[in-house]
């Protein structure tokens, strides 16, 4: 897709925000962007600065374990993040970092098309799904906006820290799947 990569090419260079001062790469996202389903983390960490891949180290395991549960993986989907750049010793990416950089994910979405969304995580629940959203209790309900379905999970950096939050992501996932199959055409063909 040419208008997918003049995209990335723009959003690789930007300097919209303080937070390419600190920055070691732009972290533009991963998978298919023909995907019918986009997940959004909150922003890159360590790893994924040094790299400029999303989701790597132990979180991005986790994720790609817990894709496999339900016969997903980065090649029928697409993962990227609220901000693009790493907020400093992994801190929530602030407000106006968001604002500055949410036209990146915007564009993405606008070009990907996806039917799902699926939040990963408080910050991007707040940010796309409801400032309200709160995941302890939210996590796994259904919302819609223009037309798309969206859930959230907890954030795979949650789920090693608090291990017991697992079995409740299990079942978000299996409802995810179940969703997926009701709406999405080409994800599991
Ligand atoms: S975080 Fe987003 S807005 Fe800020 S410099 Fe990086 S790409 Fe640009």
């Amino acid at each position: 897709m040419d208008n997918w990569e003049t995209l990335k090419n723009q959003c690789l260079n930007c300097t919209d925000c303080p937070l390419c001062q600190t920055r070691t790469n732009v972290v533009f996202g991963a998978g298919n962007p023909e995907a019918e389903v986009l997940f959004i983390g909150e922003g890159p960490g360590e790893q994924e600065d040094l790299t400029g891949e999303a989701f790597v180290g132990r979180a991005g395991k986790l994720l790609d374990d817990m894709l496999a549960i339900i016969d997903l993986d980065r090649t029928n989907i697409f993962i990227a993040n609220i901000v693009k750049c790493r907020p400093p010793k992994n801190r929530d990416p602030l407000n106006t970092e968001q604002e500055a950089c949410i036209k990146w994910l915007r564009k993405q979405t606008a070009l990907i098309r996806p039917k799902i969304i699926v939040c990963l995580g408080r910050v991007a629940a707040m940010r796309i799904i409801s400032p309200d959203f709160k995941i302890s209790v939210d996590h796994g309900s259904w919302y819609e906006s223009n037309g798309v379905k969206m859930m959230a999970l907890y954030h795979p950096a949650a789920l090693l820290r608090d291990p017991r939050r697992r079995p409740e992501t299990f079942l978000d996932l299996k409802e995810l799947e179940r969703m997926i199959k009701k709406i999405c055409i080409h994800t599991y063909s």
